[in-house]
């Protein structure tokens, strides 16, 4: 659906990283975790593309989520809109993770700005009690990690950073072999190269793993083909087919 979405809040919750939420109760609705909006980011049709980003959080009065890193032009739009301001947004697109009924224990990996998606998933999964939640939340400075309280209770977070300065010091990857044993699904956002990394780890062979790309996209409806890759099941489109997809499926050499 297209709807003008009011601005509830804005904040910046971490270093050069905001917190948003809009008022969009039809999307907040319709929301599965790893679908994403196209946000027009801008008064008028400049910048002509839309920007897509994930649904970070939904709640019960109708407000969505986004939580979005300020890199370039349509996000510092964003970043700058205030209280009442209205954006023009186009969503839920996409398939979002896809989680079996039967699975006890997941494990989430987060890289980054990619616990938008994984926060919104976290939250769906422990409302009924019935899973086992532990997130790896990994970026490269503590200060880039969600602060405290930002992340459902019944989550079992597990703080990663690259310089060491909040919870371990190292990669996802580097301890991924000391909790995917028990998962019965995994599922992960982060940069490519963690992907990439991912897909070497024999501790997650044979096992389901779910990841959501952030591939460069114009349309997000499937029409222009700028956001195609290669998988096993031939060329698919990550924003009609995914964004999210079985990591053993994506051929990475394009
Ligand atoms: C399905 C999907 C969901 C996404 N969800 C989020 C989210 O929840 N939070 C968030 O912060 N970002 C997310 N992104 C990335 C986000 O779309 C880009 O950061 C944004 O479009 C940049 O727009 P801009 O005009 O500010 O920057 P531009 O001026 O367009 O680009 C500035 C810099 O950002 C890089 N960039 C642009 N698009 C992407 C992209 N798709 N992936 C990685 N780098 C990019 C460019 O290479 C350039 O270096 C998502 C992307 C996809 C495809």
């Amino acid at each position: 659906m297209l709807i003008k979405a009011n601005v509830r809040s804005s904040l910046e919750l971490m270093p050069g990283t905001r917190l948003l939420w809009l008022d969009a109760p039809a999307i907040a609705a319709a929301a599965h975790p790893g679908q994403f909006l196209m946000i027009r980011c801008g008064e008028d049709h400049d910048p002509v593309l839309r920007r897509p980003l994930s649904i970070h959080r939904t709640n019960s009065s109708g407000g969505v989520a986004l939580l979005f890193e300020v890199v370039g032009r349509g996000t510092r739009w964003l970043a700058e809109r205030v209280p009442g301001d209205c954006v023009d947004v186009l969503g839920p697109l996409g398939n979002g993770f896809m989680v079996r009924d039967d699975a006890r224990d997941v494990l989430l990996v987060a890289g980054g700005i990619g616990i938008a998606p994984l926060a919104f998933l976290a939250e769906k999964m422990t409302e009924e009690g019935k899973k086992r939640v532990i997130l790896l939340h990994g970026a490269r400075r503590g200060e880039l990690l969600l602060p405290e309280g930002q992340l459902p209770g019944a989550t079992t977070v597990v703080d990663l950073s690259e310089d060491g300065s909040r919870g371990r010091r190292c990669l996802a990857t580097d301890v991924m072999d000391e909790y995917a044993g028990e998962a019965d699904q995994v599922f992960a956002c982060g940069p490519a190269a963690m992907y990439r990394a991912m897909a070497e780890l024999e501790c997650l062979k044979g096992k389901s793993v779910q990841v959501s790309l952030e591939e460069r996209m114009a349309c997000g409806l499937g029409a222009c083909y700028v956001c195609t890759i290669r998988t096993t099941k031939g060329l698919k489109q990550v924003c009609r087919d995914g964004p999210v997809f079985e990591l053993a499926d994506i051929l990475w050499e394009r």
